[in-house]
């Protein structure tokens, strides 16, 4: 990917791009490879580098949405699952199966989160990354020695995935530019183009490294904005009224003295 040829080939103000998509994040490149895999002719316009922003910052977890299954939304949990299994297939390099060890106090804990995982299991279809199963009490302790012992009652080993957010990023960027996919960075979208009938039909954006204001045509714009995507939706309308409230979570880094174990 050089970027320089990447600016060249936006050069004719008269092409009509079939997508331009707006925001190099892991939405956005996923936009962009499955556009430019299907044929169709697709820009991704990203204002600083590609998952600059969020997408270079979450837990590493690929999970099939386990949380969800407590709230009850099966449909969600399948297709997160699936979702799964499908980046480990396709991303072997960046995606390994972690194994998680749940300690549990109650019997009653036991029993509901072993239900729980076994279901979890049985809806990955053939996408699992390992069986969960019941360990006990001295098993927990050898797992994770760090452990309150007082009143443990057992564990529950399940596994999810683990996965190099940003570089998963940045080999999706690759994947659409091997398809065809013009995917260029430092070019911030500044305003959205119209036709006569008030439909989108286009952007502006600047070209961060020179300065230089570019349009492009399109006949359709993909909002992939992550936490911005209400500024761009005032580009369009303004007076729009926010969807979006940013929120922001902590990571806490411990030394491994803390944990001693690889669960
Ligand atoms: C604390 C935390 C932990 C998380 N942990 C996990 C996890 O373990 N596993 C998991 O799967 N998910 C996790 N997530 C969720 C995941 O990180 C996000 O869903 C995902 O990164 C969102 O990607 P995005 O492309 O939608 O947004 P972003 O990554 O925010 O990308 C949006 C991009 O748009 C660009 N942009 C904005 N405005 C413009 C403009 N005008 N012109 C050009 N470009 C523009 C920005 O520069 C940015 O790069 C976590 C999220 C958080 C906050």
């Amino acid at each position: 990917m050089n970027r320089k040829d990447m600016l060249n080939k936006l050069q004719e103000p008269e092409k009509v791009w079939d997508m331009v998509v707006v925001g190099g994040g892991a939405t956005g490149l996923g936009v962009a490879v499955d556009a430019a895999t299907r044929g169709y002719s697709v820009v991704l316009l990203e204002m600083a580098d590609f998952a600059k922003s969020t997408s270079s910052r979450s837990t590493k977890l690929v999970h099939g949405g386990v949380r969800y299954l407590q709230k009850g939304d099966v449909a969600l949990v399948l297709e997160a699952l699936r979702e799964r299994g499908r980046m480990k297939a396709n991303a072997p390099h960046l995606v390994k199966d972690q194994a998680f060890v749940i300690s549990n106090y109650t019997y009653w804990d036991n029993f509901l989160y072993f239900c729980g995982l076994t279901l979890y299991d049985l809806l990955s279809f053939g996408f699992g990354y390992g069986r969960s199963r019941f360990i006990s009490p001295k098993k927990v302790m050898e797992y994770l020695p760090t452990s309150v012992k007082k009143g443990l009652k057992g564990g529950i080993v399940y596994h999810d995935g683990q996965f190099d957010d940003s570089r998963m990023a940045i080999n999706l960027a690759q994947t659409s530019a091997d398809n065809g996919g013009v995917i260029l960075n430092k070019a911030k979208v500044s305003g959205i183009v119209h036709d006569q009938n008030g439909k989108v039909a286009g952007v502006k954006f600047v070209d961060m490294e020179s300065g230089k204001e570019m349009q492009l045509k399109a006949k359709s714009v993909i909002n992939a904005c992550g936490i911005l995507v209400d500024d761009l939706m005032a580009m369009d309308s303004p007076g729009h009224s926010k969807m979006v409230t940013p929120s922001q979570g902590v990571h806490l880094v411990l030394d491994i003295k803390f944990l001693q174990s690889d669960y």
